[in-house]
């Protein structure tokens, strides 16, 4: 299951965190590592931390955005130590696994993890589908990265290694019919054409949009869409904002 599932970490400030996350994830064997916007790599304190997972910083993607780094990726995952403004679908690392072993043979899935200091923005976790906490204390709720990183990957390799037959597995829906799973851009692609859409029609107010498109994003995110929906959500809004320019 592994081959298909990113490690995405964003905004790293410590490379000797990069190395150890480099680490983690060879031990659970993931190779995949993408990095956003990293404060210093490559660096020393990573190849040293990494011990001899250096390979994986070698082959490490390097992207400017988030975005970039999850575009071709059908389920997206953000990490939160700490509840957030919105509610938004929350799991614990077992519950992902279930969600993620059934799908990962042949669907792109990335994992995102934030920065040391705060984590990720609100922003970051409205990309994603479902948020997975590791129910730590929740009076000291934070793991340093790596070891975030460590648990989330054992619990995925748990998943893999003994595939339990009586657990209550439900496939996510949209995954085993004639349609793909659409992929993250073509979402910000709908997200960004019904904001506009919703300001054409005066639904959306620019100067106050409050929470609206959080919580369409987090309505569409949790029926997760395939590519041929997408399309035809998008048909919908160009024939609205047809009918507002007559
Ligand atoms: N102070 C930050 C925590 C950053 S810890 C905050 O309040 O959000 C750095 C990263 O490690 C987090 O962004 C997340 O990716 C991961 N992490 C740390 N503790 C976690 C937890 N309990 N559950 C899930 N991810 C966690």
């Amino acid at each position: 299951m592994s081959a298909n599932i990113r490690i995405v970490l964003v905004n790293t400030t410590h490379p000797g965190n990069i190395g150890g996350v480099a680490r983690a994830m060879k031990n659970m064997n993931f190779s995949e590592l993408h990095l956003v916007a990293p404060k210093k790599f490559p660096h020393t304190n990573a190849d040293a931390r990494a011990s001899g997972a250096t390979d994986l910083l070698e082959s490490a993607v390097v992207h400017e955005t988030l975005e970039q780094a999850i575009a071709d990726c059908q389920l997206v995952v953000g990490t939160s130590a700490r509840g957030r403004h919105i509610p938004w679908p929350v799991v614990d690392p077992r519950e992902l696994a279930s969600i993620v072993e059934p799908i990962s043979a042949d669907k792109k899935i990335a994992v995102v993890f934030g920065r040391e200091d705060r984590g990720l923005t609100n922003e970051e976790l409205h990309l994603c589908h479902h948020h997975v906490h590791i129910p730590s204390n929740p009076d000291f709720s934070s793991l340093n990265l790596a070891a975030a990183v460590q648990v989330i990957t054992y619990e995925l390799r748990m998943a893999e290694l003994y595939v339990d037959e009586n657990r209550d597995i439900r496939p996510q829906w949209g995954t085993e019919w004639d349609i793909d799973l659409a992929e993250s851009a073509d979402l910000e692609r709908l997200f960004a054409h019904m904001e506009e859409a919703l300001t054409d029609i005066e639904f959306l107010d620019p100067e106050n949009p409050r929470q609206l498109m959080p919580r369409l994003r987090r309505l569409y995110l949790r029926a997760m869409p395939d590519k041929v929906e997408v399309n035809v959500l998008r048909g919908i809004l160009t024939a609205t904002q047809k009918q507002t320019k007559k």
